[in-house]
């Protein structure tokens, strides 16, 4: 359980980062993924990461403090189709500099939308990491938005597909902000990444 999350500072400069005092983990997908959600959840703070931030607005890498021990980080989403390419570009050398550059760094988790069949975008977001050894792990979200049995194929396609991409499968949790389902698993998962 995270008893205390304090917001602590929003910047599109990775190299303006709070001091790397502490264990790091982002957060990180496409627009609408329910990355704010997932946040929320699993801080226990409404709002803390505001839900369905608008395409036009500043890309920002977001820190919150979590119980004086942990940062946890919110990545602006990729894959937005208003987006411009100028912005775009500015997106993917933010955050590769970000994400290759950030000494305390100890996991990411890629969010997919349970619901989708695997998309290409996120497919070689999480390429370009295995490439760059970003520490990562991917979130299943929205469980909750059909069947058991759609979202088990829907995984199960996923992981498939990692599978062809990295020869293994990465560490996965399946996820519902709004059943509350993944939480418990997620966080003791985080706990132990921030203690090593
Ligand atoms: P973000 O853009 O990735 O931060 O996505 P948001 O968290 O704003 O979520 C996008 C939309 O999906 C919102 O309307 C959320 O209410 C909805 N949503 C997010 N997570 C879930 C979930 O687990 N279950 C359901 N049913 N809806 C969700």
């Amino acid at each position: 359980m995270i008893r205390k999350a304090q917001f602590v500072v929003s910047n599109t400069d990775p190299t303006k980062c709070p001091k790397p005092d502490r264990a790091e983990i982002a957060f990180i997908g496409r627009s609408n993924v329910g990355k704010s959600s997932l946040i929320n959840m699993l801080t226990g703070v409404k709002e803390l990461a505001k839900t369905s931030q608008k395409p036009g607005k500043t890309q920002l890498v977001n820190h919150f403090m979590i119980d004086d021990r942990w940062y946890l980080v919110d990545l602006p989403g990729y894959g937005f189709a208003k987006v411009s390419k100028d912005r775009k570009e500015k997106w993917e050398q933010m955050i590769s500099e970000y994400l290759t550059s950030r000494e305390n760094l100890c996991g990411v988790f890629v969010l997919i939308d349970s619901r989708l069949e695997p998309q290409t975008i996120d497919l070689e977001f999480l390429n370009w990491c295995g490439e760059e050894d970003v520490p990562f792990v991917v979130a299943f979200t929205k469980a909750d938005k059909q069947s058991k049995s759609q979202t088990d194929k829907n995984v199960r396609a996923f992981l498939n597909k990692l599978e062809d991409i990295f020869g293994d499968i990465p560490d996965y949790f399946v996820t519902s902000a709004e059943k509350h389902a993944g939480k418990d698993q997620v966080l003791s998962f985080i706990s132990e990444l921030v203690s090593e």
